[in-house]
């Protein structure tokens, strides 16, 4: 945009220039330069650790940078805390939400705001009705805000930022909570405010809603702008390649992109030891016995939470050499189950089945025994131990056992024996097997827990979230070991947020929707259209 009248271009809306904010052992920005311009939507992206999230908690006055100047249209300021980020017109729609789950929408939006205390409920309602219909926002200003689901509620956040009027609005990774529709609706509010010349910051990993949102692309790699281009000069590959610093395969990207949602593509089968593939039971005569065995069995699953139901009535099947993947929002009962599937959980109700035995009373290692692995979603607080070595990580489930140990001492020797034949086989980028877990990168600490998980005799792999974070690098690595698991005639269970990792991967994909399966169907019927409103809970094919 600029001034007809003498062609000059508007100040930008904010420049952050040479920030420098450095944590114990790690320069998280290191001279980081990024500006936002009047009306436009700006991507940010970056591999897991990048430094993005620390940028913008110092636009948003939460960290105090070591060096770098902030401009506000073309002003130099000093953020020092949110208040003042508010101040200067900068809001933040949070990762996680902090609302008020006993109150209203309408009270929720101006909690912590004076103008807004002042109005009375009536015109409260009102003006927060108004705000909504403004930004094409369908949320009722009277719905008690803990009854929402996750995109209800970060409706709410985004009114609460909107509520300010706000210059720059960040939003970091909002996506993930969210059904494809939700998205696209969000994008549309975007787009909105960016028509009003307010400004985006859109942080996310999908490239391909970066593509085809964004005006301009920052990337961000090890604490630096690596680049600041407009987004129609760029194409999947080259944005990878300058998020990881090195070419990245294409059928990687093009998987992980959303760009190939066609289910009848598999994408990786080229040069994998191909699986012949389960299903094919059920093109025969219905009533002869499935030729292929099960791997792991849900029957009648039933969890309650402190008289909640989280997950209902879960009955499911996975052959052996078959991939079945959990499409869902976050939130609807997968956490639960991995739990179950982990043994750290026990069912209310019905049974798990692992290779025709019953497991349900199993703990973790008498699961694991039975050759269940579980890669979990988070990584840090049950994959790893941060503060142990390499090596320490990749025996945690033999070390007290021979030949690592005999009579309660532990050979040191073959326990870093053991480590360097899984670091070479998995590649796993580490200075050695005594280097501390918590100093790799999130992509290889990744690569360390499957090198853990898929040794040995596996027979079912459970998979939650594998690819969240990483690079694309390592998500080509991780996608293989999953693909090979199966190849070598395991079970796997998949259970993801992102739809394109489940679309590609999976032989048949279940939907879940408040902890109930609300469809499970073969590849050829699993499109997008068919599972994105399965996902938001509309056109469920079993009653509730
Ligand atoms: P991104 O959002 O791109 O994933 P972050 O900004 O969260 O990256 O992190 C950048 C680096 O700074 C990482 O190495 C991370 O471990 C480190 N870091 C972030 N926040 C803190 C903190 N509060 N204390 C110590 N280190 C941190
Ligand atoms: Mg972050």
């Amino acid at each position: 945009m600029s001034d007809p009248l003498t062609g000059d271009r508007p100040a930008p809306l904010v420049e952050l220039i040479d920030i420098v904010k450095v944590f114990p052992g790690v320069r998280a920005n290191d001279g980081v330069t990024f500006t936002v311009e009047v009306g436009e939507i700006h991507g940010l992206l970056g591999e897991n650790g990048a430094g993005k999230s620390t940028l913008m908690s110092v636009l948003y006055g939460l960290y105090r940078p070591e060096s770098g100047q902030i401009r506000i249209g073309g002003e130099p300021v000093e953020i020092g805390s949110p208040r003042d980020a508010l101040h200067n017109g900068i809001a933040i729609v949070q990762q996680h939400f902090a609302l008020v789950p006993t109150l209203t929408v309408a009270e929720n939006v101006v909690l912590g705001d004076e103008r807004g205390r002042r109005l009375r409920p009536r015109a409260l309602r009102a003006t927060v009705g108004a705000l909504a219909e403004r930004y094409g926002l369908d949320t009722d200003p009277d719905a008690i805000v803990g009854r929402l689901s996750l995109g209800g509620r970060q409706q709410v956040e985004i009114l609460k930022c909107l509520s300010r009027d706000p210059r720059v609005v960040i939003f970091d990774e909002p996506t993930t909570v969210l059904t494809p529709a939700e998205a696209d609706r969000l994008f549309a509010t975007m787009r909105s405010l960016a028509a009003e010349g307010r400004g985006i910051v859109l942080i996310t990993h999908k490239l391909d809603e970066l593509l085809s949102i964004t005006d301009r692309i920052t990337v961000l790699r090890a604490g630096r702008t690596v680049a600041a281009v407009a987004t129609r000069d760029v194409d999947p590959p080259t944005l990878a390649q300058l998020m990881v610093g090195r070419a990245v395969k294409l059928r990687t990207i093009a998987a992980f992109t959303g760009l190939a949602t066609d289910a009848a593509d598999h994408g990786f089968d080229d040069d994998q030891p191909v699986a012949t593939g389960p299903a094919d039971h059920t093109t025969e005569d219905p009533t002869a016995a499935p030729r292929v065995a099960a791997a792991l069995e849900l029957r009648g699953i039933h969890v309650e939470h402190r008289g909640v139901a989280r997950l209902t009535d879960i009955d499911l099947t996975i052959h052996r050499g078959e991939i079945v993947g959990i499409a869902g929002v976050e939130g609807n009962g997968q956490r639960e189950l991995v739990e179950i599937l982990c043994g750290t959980r026990r069912p209310t109700a019905g049974a798990l089945v692992v290779d025709g035995v019953d497991c349900t009373r199993q703990g973790p290692r008498g699961l694991r025994a039975m050759g269940m692995r579980v890669v979990t979603e988070d990584r840090h607080a049950t994959g790893c131990v941060l503060d142990m070595t390499v090596a320490e990580n990749l025996v945690t489930d033999r070390v007290d056992r021979p030949p690592m140990s005999r009579l309660g001492w532990v050979s040191t020797r073959r326990v870093e024996e053991h480590a360097r034949t899984l670091i070479d086989d998995f590649g796993v980028r580490t200075p050695g097997p005594r280097t501390m877990m918590r100093s790799l990168s999130g992509g290889n600490q990744q690569r360390a827990i499957l090198a853990r998980e898929l040794s040995g005799d596996v027979r079912v792999l459970v998979a939650a979230q594998p690819t969240r974070g990483l690079d694309v690098g390592a998500i080509e690595d991780v996608t293989t070991r999953v693909l090979a698991a199966r190849a070598a005639g395991a079970g796997v269970l998949l259970i993801s947020s992102d739809l394109s990792e489940v679309l590609t991967l999976s032989d048949r994909v279940a939907v879940i929707d408040r902890g109930r399966l609300v469809a499970v169907l073969d590849r050829a019927e699993a499109t997008l259209q068919r599972i994105g409103p399965l996902m938001a809970g509309v056109g469920a094919e079993v009653a509730p």
